[in-house]
């Protein structure tokens, strides 16, 4: 979608025009839910509670790392299906296109208005009204540039903090920009305890999380003249070391910094006959781009896909069509 520029009063002011008429309002974000994930919506869910108290204001998402359960109103969010009710206003975070809302679309389809607010350049604008900037690294930054200063409360502040610096990898990623330090910078004077946040939400790990980051390492091979690192976990591995999907956050971080390796991949089994597929890229590989072609989509470095079948064919799959956009292009 073309983005179109937006000054930072029309965006405060668009917002604020979405939420005053609206009585109940309904946040979603995306299937497996991440950091930037359930920290916009619940940035969102904070900044309407603080300053509009009367609304009825809800955040629905699937089931998120336990880490993020010390932001505020975390404990409240719902991951149940409301199958009848109809929202005033529901808006999307984080999400870049109607499927990364899983089985919460019906949900999005029956309100009454929709308004969509992102960083994923590959978003189609899928809803009533759509604001996109590929240029964010995160959809807590957006959502920042949206909000009155004066307030932002510290709880609101550690939630759009928490997503910028998940989604930057604590600030290191090629998205982390001016902006986005100038954010962090405000974030910081309101209170929030960074240290705490990066900590015990990025790099703290459990056990067992270290063990499947060790095992995904093992399972590694170098492919396409080494350019290319290539990791899987099959279901019966995280059924072995007694984890699940969310345990594999940061492998593929890990992955990616090998030396000499432009691009790196992480594909594990959902035990229901799909791959799950995450890419990130250091030098010129358009991740996005091979994303795209099997349904995903993402970020120039950063993207994911899901793929029907083994193990086996998605790797032949992922590697072909790396092959054939990237290193013959
Ligand atoms: P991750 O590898 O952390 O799951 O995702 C990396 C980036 O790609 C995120 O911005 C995420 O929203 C996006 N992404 C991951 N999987 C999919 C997918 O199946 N479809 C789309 N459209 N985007 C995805
Ligand atoms: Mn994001």
């Amino acid at each position: 979608m073309p983005e179109r520029k937006w000054t930072r009063q029309e965006k405060t002011q668009w917002l604020k025009s979405w939420i005053e008429p609206a009585k109940s309002i309904l946040i979603l974000g995306h299937v497996r839910p991440d950091g930037d994930c359930v920290g916009s919506t619940l940035g969102l869910y904070n900044y309407i509670r603080d300053n509009w108290p009367e609304k009825k204001v809800r955040v629905c998402l699937g089931k998120f790392s336990h880490d993020f359960l010390l932001l505020r109103g975390a404990d409240a969010i719902s991951h149940k299906v409301e199958e009848t009710a109809v929202y005033d206003l529901c808006i999307a975070s984080d999400v870049s296109s109607l499927e990364r809302l899983g089985d919460f679309r019906p949900m999005f389809e029956r309100a009454v208005h929709r308004i969509c607010v992102d960083h994923h350049a590959t978003n189609p604008g899928f809803a009533e009204e759509n604001i996109v900037e590929g240029e964010a690294s995160a959809a807590s930054e957006v959502l920042f540039t949206m909000m009155e200063e004066d307030k932002i409360s510290k709880a609101t502040a550690e939630c759009l903090y928490l997503g910028i610096v998940h989604d930057t990898g604590v600030f290191k990623h090629s998205n982390t920009s001016r902006q986005t330090m100038e954010i962090a910078g405000v974030l910081i004077e309101k209170g929030v305890s960074t240290s705490t946040i990066i900590d015990q939400t990025f790099y703290h790990k459990t056990f067992l999380q270290n063990r499947i980051l060790g095992k995904a390492l093992l399972n590694a091979t170098l492919e396409l003249g080494g350019k290319l690192i290539y990791s899987a976990v099959s279901h019966a591995e995280l059924t072995e070391f007694g984890v699940s999907a969310l345990d594999l956050e940061g492998v593929i971080d890990q992955l990616r910094v090998t030396d000499g390796v432009e691009c790196a991949m992480l594909v594990n089994e959902t035990g229901t006959g799909e791959c799950k597929v995450s890419m990130r890229a250091n030098g010129d590989c358009d991740v996005s781009r091979i994303a795209m072609e099997f349904g995903g989509g993402g970020h120039i470095k950063a993207a994911g896909c899901t793929i029907c079948g083994s193990l086996q064919e998605a790797k032949e799959k992922l590697i072909r069509t790396t092959e054939r956009l990237w290193m013959e292009s």
